[in-house]
């Protein structure tokens, strides 16, 4: 097992991963906001978090993750007031919606997922304790956080506090970056708006204050990781710090990890630019899940990655490859026998996987070790010298592989008519090119060669390439 190294926002270093409770992993995820359909900006924080999490497990340790969905905010409240119902009911369809698009994603569920609108007891105890503590003020019936009260604060995004008024305030959800003010904990309620009654006073929970109180309940006071986006370290994650912390007087997170932007012509995709795409645009469009999740986690979270048409062909056909390697590889064609050679080249690429992604998550390198792997094997089963022994080594290999990738099941179909969308581009699934390319070779062993050719024409009809390999197996691709 490599030793798992990590980047720390917290001290801007990679680090050795280093579990609170050995053999586990702690993490929370800062979940969507269920006010609209998630975009695929999104996605790309959760596929990382979900490469993540299923590298872990790979590498032998328990994970446990939780994932807030934040189901009250300001823009909720406004949006389910234009819409003429309440809260519950305005976000029950996106959330709906969101896990529905995890799963069309093989994103695999976190072992809890935490709506704020179930936490309001978790959320008033922390702000109790924060009250007594002296770190918060009243006004106007919102309580404020002072986080002049709180030396550390600033120690994750490293800003800087010189010229920051104390005592400045802002209660509202949203609010600008490089804006250092006292955050609302709890907000008065307004008229017309969704409000609990409880010890701190009638209003709601802000937002910081939600992950907060969560993390540290289904986690404990310190947690091994924590993610997100990188537009939440400053300033809901240097807030969740204050809050937390200045509770416990424990260190709250040891591992900070953040994605960095999905891009569209150099801006972030964001809802407020209105370049967004959702899953169901691109689904629409003909797209698959297994291009989108390969597309997402194809560059290391570390880096933007721009969303572009090309790239979307690239990880359609880059995942076609891994599909057609594996089928090739099950072909009943080759020989008996294990050559040695062989199976030292599958245990590289698979120390090379394991390697890359134990060095911060590379995925662009761990992906490299497994096409390269495709393209030595796939020579050798072209010399006719790749063994059985050896193939299904290979098969193994390529499902470890996919343990942590999540690509290469071929349901893509399945996922889009549950989503309520035909099949992609209308075209024949894999499988049933499969099952139709076994009925040529038995029509071409029974010497029926009209059949072979009829099923040849239909093939190539439906926009699908066939190619005849000198071991009698044959290869395809979609046009
Ligand atoms: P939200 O629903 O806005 O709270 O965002 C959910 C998650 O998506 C957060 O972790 C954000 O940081 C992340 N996120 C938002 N926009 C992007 C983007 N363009 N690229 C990558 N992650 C994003
Ligand atoms: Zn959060």
């Amino acid at each position: 097992m490599a030793e798992i190294r990590l980047y720390n926002t917290l001290t801007n270093r990679v680090e050795p991963l280093l579990p609170v409770h050995p053999g586990e992993i702690r993490m929370y995820t800062c979940g969507p906001t269920v006010y609209a359909f998630a975009h695929i900006g999104n996605f790309r924080t959760f596929v990382f978090q979900d490469v993540l999490r299923r590298f872990l497990h790979s590498q032998g340790l328990r994970v446990l993750q939780v994932m807030n969905v934040t189901d009250v905010d300001d823009r909720i409240i406004r949006a389910a007031a234009a819409a003429g119902v309440d809260i519950r009911e305005y976000t029950e369809k996106y959330l709906e919606a969101f896990l529905a698009d995890l799963d069309a994603l093989h994103i695999e569920m976190p072992e809890e997922l935490a709506r704020a609108t179930d936490h309001i007891e978790d959320m008033v105890a922390l702000v109790e304790k924060l009250q007594q503590r002296g770190l918060t003020y009243t006004s106007e019936g919102s309580i404020y956080y002072r986080i002049a009260g709180f030396p550390a604060y600033g120690k994750l995004s490293k800003i800087d506090m010189a010229g920051i008024q104390p005592g400045a305030r802002v209660d509202v959800d949203q609010y600008e970056k490089q804006d250092a003010r006292d955050f609302a904990l709890w907000k008065a309620p307004k008229p017309g708006e969704h409000s609990w009654e409880t010890r701190i006073g009638p209003g709601r929970p802000g937002w910081h204050v939600e992950c907060s109180a969560m993390a540290m309940k289904y986690l404990g006071d310190t947690l091994d990781i924590h993610t997100g986006g990188v537009d939440l370290v400053f300033p809901h994650h240097e807030n969740e710090i204050a809050q937390s912390e200045a509770a416990t007087g424990k260190p709250f997170v040891r591992h900070w990890l953040h994605a960095e932007h999905l891009m569209v012509d150099g801006q972030k995709m964001s809802k407020s630019l209105g370049n967004i795409y959702t899953l169901r645009d691109l689904f629409a469009k003909g797209q698959k899940p297994s291009t989108i999740r390969f597309l997402l986690l194809s560059v290391p979270y570390r880096r933007q990655l721009n969303f572009t048409e090309e790239g979307l062909v690239q990880a359609r056909s880059s995942v076609e490859r891994l599909r057609n390697f594996v089928t090739r590889l099950k072909t009943p064609k080759i020989a008996p026998g294990s050559n040695p050679e062989t199976q030292k080249r599958i245990e590289k690429a698979e120390s090379d996987f394991d390697a890359a992604l134990a060095d911060d998550l590379n995925t662009a390198m761990a992906l490299a070790a497994v096409f390269d792997l495709a393209r030595d094997i796939n020579t050798a089963m072209d010399r006719e010298a790749l063994l059985q022994q050896d193939a299904l080594r290979a098969v193994a290999a390529m499902e470890k592989f996919d343990a942590v990738l999540g690509v290469l099941v071929d349901d893509d179909d399945d996922k889009l008519r549950k989503l309520g969308f035909g099949v992609a581009q209308a075209r024949l699934a894999a499988a049933q090119v499969e099952a139709l390319i076994a009925e040529r070779t038995e029509a071409k062993q029974r010497r029926d060669f009209q059949r072979a050719d009829a099923i040849r024409q239909q093939l190539a009809d439906s926009g699908i390439l066939i190619e005849d390999m000198k071991d009698g197996s044959v290869r395809w691709k979609y046009k």
